[in-house]
């Protein structure tokens, strides 16, 4: 993993959990390895060429290196593309490979916790910075019925929307207001929240849900601290939460699968342990979290 800062992630242990339980069953792994390095922004085309020459087999990329490689990587999945972000590399004879697997796993992690799916769903998304734009483009990728985007600046709002209109197709997409909830909502939204309000404890909520009306659900990206303000909200409301713990996993376990081969579904129980544990989820299981 290449990214800057990198203490604070559990990705090592959720993967190198992952790695050992594979090795159980196949010896092939029994040397696989994840490291996290801490890579300063102009240093990522030199990192890239030394692991290729030490053969590693793939990367994940987080802040700032997703959208930098965009530019240093001449083959990009769809997904990626359409982000601008790329979060996991894949390394062959013909070198690397981008890929973005942060859609895939906000898709299964709400599937899989809110027993949701984006699939003809209204969302409400929450944030304009990178990771709302790579959960608008899952959104509309995974043919949503409708996207109506809240931001706190409207110029960041507006660029988000600008690179979303040529993916919109016929879907709606728009700026949402709390006066505008009142009549463009259809019942059964769902609120995504992408934006960092909620990682520190004085942060406000980044919405206030009891001004959007119709909602069926609340899914907060944010896993650190478990339940966010907003999450509190939902739950005094009496909404189907979940934190973005689900997602952290089965983007992980998706770009796993890219690496080994083995399918994403297959590591993603263990993944989950492993990450909920060193977060310090109480009994290493979040299942109070959830709903
Ligand atoms: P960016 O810095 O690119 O964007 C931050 C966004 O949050 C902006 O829309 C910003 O609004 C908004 N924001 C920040 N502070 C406040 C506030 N006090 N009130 C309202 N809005 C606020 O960050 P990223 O997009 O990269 O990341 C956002 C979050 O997504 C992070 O918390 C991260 O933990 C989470 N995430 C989770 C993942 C997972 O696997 N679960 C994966 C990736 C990200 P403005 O435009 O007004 O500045």
């Amino acid at each position: 993993m290449i990214g800057h800062p990198v203490g604070h992630s559990v990705s090592p242990q959720m993967h190198n959990a992952a790695l050992a339980e594979l090795a159980r069953h196949d010896a092939r792994f029994s040397g696989w390895r994840y490291h996290p390095f801490d890579v300063e922004p102009a240093g990522l085309p030199a990192a890239l060429g030394l692991m290729r020459e030490r053969h590693f087999r793939g990367a994940n990329l987080t802040v700032p290196h997703k959208v930098l490689a965009v530019a240093l990587v001449p083959d990009l999945d769809p997904a990626a593309r359409e982000a601008g972000a790329v979060n996991t590399l894949a390394l062959d004879g013909s070198g690397w490979h981008g890929f973005n697997t942060d859609g895939y796993g906000l898709s299964a992690g709400i599937l899989e916790d809110l027993g949701l799916e984006l699939a003809g769903a209204t969302i409400v998304l929450l944030g304009a910075g990178g990771a709302a734009r790579g959960a608008a483009v899952e959104c509309l990728r995974s043919g949503c019925a409708a996207l109506w985007v809240m931001n706190r600046t409207r110029s960041n709002l507006d660029s988000l929307l600008a690179h979303l209109a040529p993916l919109a197709g016929r879907v709606p997409v728009g700026a949402l207001t709390p006066a505008g909830a009142a009549t463009r909502l259809q019942p059964g939204a769902v609120v995504i929240n992408a934006t960092s309000a909620g990682l520190r404890p004085d942060d406000p909520a980044p919405a206030d849900l009891g001004t959007l009306p119709r909602i069926a659900a609340v899914y907060d990206m944010i896993y650190n601290p478990p339940r966010t303000r907003l999450l509190a909200q939902a739950r005094a409301l009496g909404l189907p939460h979940a934190n973005g713990l689900g997602m952290l996993v089965h983007q992980g376990a998706k770009a796993l699968e890219i690496w080994t081969g083995v399918p994403a579904s297959t590591m993603a129980p263990a993944m989950r342990a492993a990450a909920a544990k060193a977060l310090g989820y109480a009994g290493a299981t979040d299942s109070d979290l959830r709903t």
